[in-house]
């Protein structure tokens, strides 16, 4: 079974929560065999009134044989504890992802930031990162953690062996019981690799992390978008489940 778990219905505020919008999603994702979709908008649009959860909620009935997930996409600071607590409840979420998307204040996958990349040697760098991701894992907040090496984007490579230098973050999340997504976004951006890559995913495996398979689609044609190959990786460095969420509850189907 296919599912896609980390879906931008409102892309890059292209498109809105219509209902007419929400189908061409969900009818994307039944031509490529995904019986599930969950909507996970960036927490910035919750303020700025751009979730429709009505129109959301309608979406669970639209398409026949498409189950629909309401989500979140959180940003993780690790000073702004009690403003994601309020996000996070804003809603009666099926579930969270937690993201690091941003080093102190610098937002690192954004193309006009890329230069500060300069100013980092990359090992610190690679350890900064995996500092946040391990704690955003304890901080109990999230039922996925969002692409967990995005800051490979450009192609910046760590000197010393990436799972090495990801390994406090591996433990942190395997002690915390949250589920990593496979996010098929990184076959499309300047790194051409997959989030995490495979011998990433295979560390997280053998830590006994489960894990969930997502696009992190930006406009209906990417939907489902190499699900399958990712969900052939997976089964290759030996998961056999994947993760699915319902009121932010954790329940696993075989992977087949
Ligand atoms: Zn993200
Ligand atoms: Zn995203």
């Amino acid at each position: 079974m296919l599912v896609d778990y980390h879906v931008h219905a409102l892309g890059h505020l292209t498109s809105r929560h219509t209902l007419e919008n929400l189908e061409a999603y969900l009818r994307q994702a039944k031509t490529r065999g995904v019986r599930e979709v969950g909507f996970a908008e960036h927490d910035r649009y919750l303020s700025d009134g751009y979730y429709d959860f009505p129109n959301l909620e309608k979406a669970r009935s639209l398409v026949e044989g498409v189950s629909v997930r309401i989500g979140l996409e959180c940003d993780y600071f690790p000073n702004k504890l009690e403003e994601i607590k309020k996000k996070i409840s804003a809603y009666p979420f099926d579930f969270v992802i937690g993201s690091i998307h941003y080093i102190d204040n610098w937002m690192f996958d954004h193309p006009d930031y890329i230069e500060d990349f300069k100013k980092w040697d990359m090992d610190e760098l690679y350890e900064a990162y995996y500092r946040l991701l391990a704690e955003s894992a304890k901080s109990g907040f999230f039922d996925i953690i969002g692409h967990p090496d995005l800051i490979k984007i450009y192609g910046h490579r760590p000197k010393t062996n990436v799972v090495y230098l990801a390994e406090p973050a591996l433990k942190a999340i395997k002690e915390a019981d949250v589920v990593v997504e496979i996010n098929t976004n990184g076959w499309h951006k300047p790194v051409g690799e997959v989030y995490p890559s495979k011998e990433l995913l295979a560390a997280f495996c053998a830590y006994g992390v489960p894990i969930t398979l997502s696009s992190d689609a930006h406009q209906a044609d990417q939907v489902g978008r190499d699900l399958e190959k990712a969900r052939n990786m997976a089964y290759e460095v030996g998961y056999r489940e994947l993760a699915t969420f319902k009121g932010r509850k954790r329940s696993m189907v075989e992977i087949s």
